[in-house]
């Protein structure tokens, strides 16, 4: 068999979910897509002009503006090569990983997708309705699956996996990682009130491009930026690329907030969806390689408490710059934290590839 197919895909993870793309977001089109060589083909015959940086394995990436400003083919938050846009568009917001399997996940900063699955996820006897509105991001991804040698990807990361499984075994121990996940279901512990930033937005010298972008309801693009250890700043994004405009300066809560019940079930759900990820277990075997490795179980559930309270924080933040005071979060103002911290923890490198 050349490549994978359709079947091969685990969508797990898309179970109880449902998706309808907002008119006017456009917020996965600030980001430099990857182009194979037959889709840049199709979008210089729509736009001769396009600029695309050069290929690397294979792939291009289509450039944005400056400034943190949108992909070059939006326009008036439409974009211009729609019928040819590339295949990460095209799937957006599903995204597989590539390793021991083909997972496919949500990236849950996209609006479009209602987060009410999490509250849920993974409880004892919960059935799932199947996933709801992603009939053609599913159809890209079957395309996808179809033509690209996705078990090649497979077997060369299984390889690395188990190279890099025998370099950090010395110090981790032969830790089932299913059963280490099996725990961290059950008991996936708290945030920690005392934990240092460990995954603070990027600072005032970081590139706009580099920065979390988010939706917001009244302002739209927003970027958040650390301009230091104790303060978020909120940045309004042009598709165009004129500079963005301060809209808030935020210091960061005192103390973690604390939790209406809905919000503290969310929660419980995020974390047990991280669990479920192969994404997270494969980060965290990538940094225990060039790190100090502790057990797996420890660094998974560091991994876990990091993540979690950093949406603490974003979610408080967040809530402040709507003009709530942050120190109590209901379930819209939890989720706004989640859609904060997703994509930057997907962006996190992994054994294995993303589609
Ligand atoms: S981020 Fe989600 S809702 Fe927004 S344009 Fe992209 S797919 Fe649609
Ligand atoms: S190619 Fe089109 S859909 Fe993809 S990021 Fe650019 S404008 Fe958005």
């Amino acid at each position: 068999m050349a490549g994978g197919s359709a079947a091969d895909f685990e969508l797990g993870l898309l179970q109880g979910f449902a998706f309808a793309c907002r008119s006017g977001c456009a917020l996965c089109c600030y980001a430099s897509p990857a182009v194979t060589p037959a889709e840049r083909a199709r979008l210089v015959q729509i736009r001769p002009e396009l600029p695309v940086g050069p290929e690397e394995d294979g792939f291009a990436l289509l450039p944005t503006r400056p400034n943190g400003g949108a992909c070059v083919l939006l326009r008036g938050d439409r974009c211009t090569a729609h019928a040819a846009r590339p295949f990460p568009c095209r799937t957006y917001p599903l995204q597989a990983h590539v390793g021991r399997r083909l997972q496919v996940t949500l990236v849950l900063a996209c609006p479009g997708l209602d987060l009410g699955a999490l509250a849920t996820w993974a409880a004892p006897g919960g059935a799932r309705a199947g996933p709801r509105g992603f009939e053609s991001e599913l159809g890209a991804l079957a395309e996808e699956g179809a033509q690209a040698p996705l078990l090649a990807w497979m077997r060369d990361a299984s390889d690395e996996e188990r190279r890099l499984l025998r370099r950090i075994a010395h110090h981790a121990g032969p830790e089932d990682p299913e059963e280490v996940r099996a725990r961290l279901r059950r008991t996936p512990g708290g945030p920690d009130p005392t934990q240092q930033l460990c995954l603070p937005p990027p600072g005032e010298d970081a590139p706009l491009e580099e920065l979390p972008v988010l939706f917001h309801g009244q302002y739209g693009r927003v970027a958040l930026r650390s301009t230091d250890v104790e303060t978020y700043e909120l940045l309004g994004l042009h598709e165009n690329g004129t500079p963005p405009e301060r809209l808030a300066e935020i210091p960061l809560p005192e103390e973690l907030p604390r939790l209406d019940p809905e919000a503290a079930e969310l929660l419980g759900g995020y974390q047990r969806y991280l669990v479920d990820r192969d994404h997270l277990l494969w980060s965290t075997y990538l940094e225990m390689s060039s790190g100090r490795p502790g057990a797996l179980s420890d660094e998974l559930a560091a991994n876990l408490t990091e993540a979690t309270t950093e949406v603490l924080r974003r979610a408080s933040v967040l809530a402040r710059f709507g003009g709530a005071d942050g120190d109590r979060l209901g379930a819209e103002e939890l989720l706004a934290g989640i859609r904060a911290v997703d994509s930057e923890l997907l962006d996190r490198p992994t054994l294995g590839r993303i589609l």
